[in-house]
């Protein structure tokens, strides 16, 4: 590489009587299409991964990241965290798709805002989300949880209708090393559906349902 920039690629023969025959081409084309090969690539990843409307995880990283994660060099428990829009549908009837969207941009902020850069974060559907915990972040669910909901409780993202407020539950169930992620992804579906059944805007955990 020469400091203008350019990339040369040398090839040196040796002929008869000792004379070395040098030559230098100019390959810097080459490598701007390696280069953008590469930036192609890690773009096609990221988007194969993440989720447009948010820009969360998309369900297939969030459910990779789990299995990996309950996976068999991971010794550790976790936290399994299902979390669904209340009411959506109405929100969508009521207001348009848009402002549906616009709820779901809200959510997504805010719940990237109430968690720690270890934590796996994704849209699992249209109106569902999954938190995982690992490490000691696992004994603080509940108060993960706690904080998300109030912090819904203040959010306005219908700027027209500043009056619209929304809520979300959720299902907590604790994952333990080497279970299957289908296997506690049920539990804390079936906490969620009893936090539905008991009111909305609140979280239920898996071993408190009877
Ligand atoms: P519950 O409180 O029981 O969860 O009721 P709900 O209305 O939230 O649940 P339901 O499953 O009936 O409705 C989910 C709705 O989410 C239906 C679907 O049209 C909407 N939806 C799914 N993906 C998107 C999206 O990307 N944008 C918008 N605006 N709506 C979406
Ligand atoms: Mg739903
Ligand atoms: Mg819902």
């Amino acid at each position: 590489s020469l400091n203008d920039g350019r990339w040369m690629l040398t090839t040196e023969t040796t002929l008869p009587g000792g004379w070395m025959l040098c030559v230098v081409t100019d390959v810097s084309e080459l490598g701007i299409e390696l280069r953008d090969l590469r930036q192609q690539r890690d773009r096609a990843l990221k988007s194969a991964l993440s989720d447009e409307l948010t820009g969360l995880g998309n369900r297939r990283y969030a459910m990779d990241s789990l299995n990996h994660m309950l996976g068999p060099s991971k010794a550790q428990a976790l936290a399994v965290i299902i979390m669904d829009i209340d009411h959506f549908k109405s929100v969508n009837d009521r207001f348009g798709h848009a402002c549906g969207d616009l709820v779901l941009k809200d959510f997504a902020a805010r719940l990237s805002a109430s968690v720690g850069r270890d934590d796996l974060v994704g849209r699992i559907g249209g109106e569902e989300f999954l938190l995982v915990l690992s490490g000691s972040r696992m004994h603080i669910a509940e108060a993960v949880m706690q904080r998300l909901l109030s912090t819904l409780a203040d959010a306005s993202p219908l700027g027209d209708m500043p009056d619209f407020r929304y809520s979300c539950s959720a299902g907590i169930a604790f994952a333990n090393p080497g279970e299957s992620a289908s296997d506690v992804l049920r539990r804390a579906d079936t906490a969620l559906y009893e936090a539905k059944n008991t009111g909305r805007n609140r979280f239920v955990i898996y071993e408190a349902v009877s």
